[in-house]
């Protein structure tokens, strides 16, 4: 059986996991699990940018793949980066098989604000669904509510759904 599988890169709230996983299962009728494996993320951090450099990352959970693992989306909350951005939310390979999400700047409080576990879990599922339909072929999308929207700032992924539009939702769900 194909499994869509999660797998925590550091330390990590369990809770936040255990919440997302049902959600995404929801999202992508697929069964969704939380592998008990950990990826340490200790080697991809880069002393000049004081940030860990996301494709290294991608590329270390690569031996983490199964014979049964339909996506892995590797979920953490340390600051990524790619050379050419500030920061980035997440990253994925485009027709996957991995996807790589942070919590780090989707805290409210990384703003200043006080912290909302509500919106939190609706930012990280967002960005969950966004960097799997990457995995899935999905180019960004026009349609400001679809989870495949681009977002550079929270204020934009806040504007968008959880869930595909219907088109993306047609490329990935069809057949
Ligand atoms: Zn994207
Ligand atoms: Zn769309």
């Amino acid at each position: 059986m194909k499994l869509l599988q999660l797998l925590p890169i550091g330390n990590f709230d369990g809770g936040l996991l255990m919440e997302l996983a049902p959600a995404l299962a929801d999202v992508f009728h697929m069964p969704t699990v939380i592998l008990g494996r950990r990826l340490d993320p200790g080697f991809a951090f880069h002393q000049e940018r004081q940030q860990y450099h996301s494709s290294e990352l991608l590329h270390a959970m690569q031996p983490y793949l199964s014979p049964d693992s339909w996506r892995l989306l590797g979920v953490t909350t340390v600051d990524l980066y790619i050379p050419i951005l500030t920061f980035v939310f997440g990253e994925a390979q485009m027709g996957g098989p991995c996807g790589l999400v942070s919590a780090h700047r989707l805290r409210q409080e990384f703003y200043g604000l006080p912290g909302d576990g509500e919106v939190l879990r609706q930012r990280l599922l967002k960005e969950a669904v966004h960097e799997l339909g990457h995995t899935l072929d999905l180019t960004h999308c026009s349609d400001y509510q679809c989870a495949m929207a681009p977002s550079h700032a929270v204020e934009w992924i806040d504007l968008k759904e959880s869930l595909l539009c219907e088109a993306c939702g047609a490329r990935v769900f069809a057949g």
